[in-house]
């Protein structure tokens, strides 16, 4: 195993078979991964995540992807997280930060397209400078993307993210609502809601999901 495979602790201790958590693609391949978290909290919204060195680079997207190369998504910078939320599937209690459920809705790996060519650039380098192409290799998201940083945010930065054209993207149709569910455990929300949370809320016996 590489010392690039950030992650061979974190399967190491983890038996597929027994836990939820994804294992971001293949074992020992050494790729970075990402994710894609649906999080019910005050407001709906989907959270990407890419790795970069030995962090989760993180945006909120309100809108959440689009696979349709015409529609490009708002993303807004929120802090840096640590690689394995990348597993995190859960429910964050009321009243903390970002009480809510949260869904992995997609997770893989990807491959930093900008890596490639006469003047290579690292996904860090890439950062800084506002511009990522990537290609992903998830459950759900295909094919490669773009990130740019713009200035429509001013003191603070927006991004705005949108699919490339290429045999992954499709357009019209929403991926979201075609694809709803875990990618990892195929839960709704609710179940998710229902089964994870410390204390059961009452609306889940109702259901009938407990
Ligand atoms: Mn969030």
């Amino acid at each position: 195993m590489s010392d690039k495979d950030n992650l061979e602790q974190y399967r190491a201790k983890r038996d597929p078979g027994k836990t939820p958590e994804p294992f971001g693609g293949e074992a020992g391949g050494g790729e970075p991964i990402f994710v894609v978290q649906k999080h019910d909290a005050s407001h709906l919204h989907y959270d990407l995540r890419l790795q970069v060195d030995d962090v989760l680079k993180s945006w909120a997207v309100p809108k959440g992807p689009s696979i349709d190369p015409k529609v490009k998504r708002l993303a807004v910078p929120t802090e840096d997280h640590p690689l394995d939320y990348a597993g995190f599937e859960g429910v964050i209690p009321k009243g903390e930060y970002g009480g809510g459920t949260v869904m992995v809705w997609d997770t893989g790996t990807y491959r930093n397209m900008k890596a490639d060519g006469d003047e290579p650039q690292s996904m860090a380098e890439c950062y800084e400078k506002g511009h990522l192409e990537f290609s992903l290799e998830g459950n759900k998201l295909k094919g490669a993307f773009v990130m740019v940083r713009t200035n429509r945010g001013g003191a603070k930065p927006q991004w705005l993210l949108w699919k490339k054209k290429d045999e992954f993207a499709v357009s019209g149709g929403d991926i979201l609502v075609d694809e709803p569910n875990s990618a990892t455990t195929g839960r709704t929300l609710d179940q998710i809601a229902c089964e994870d949370a410390d204390k059961e809320p009452p609306e889940c016996a109702k259901k009938g999901m407990s």
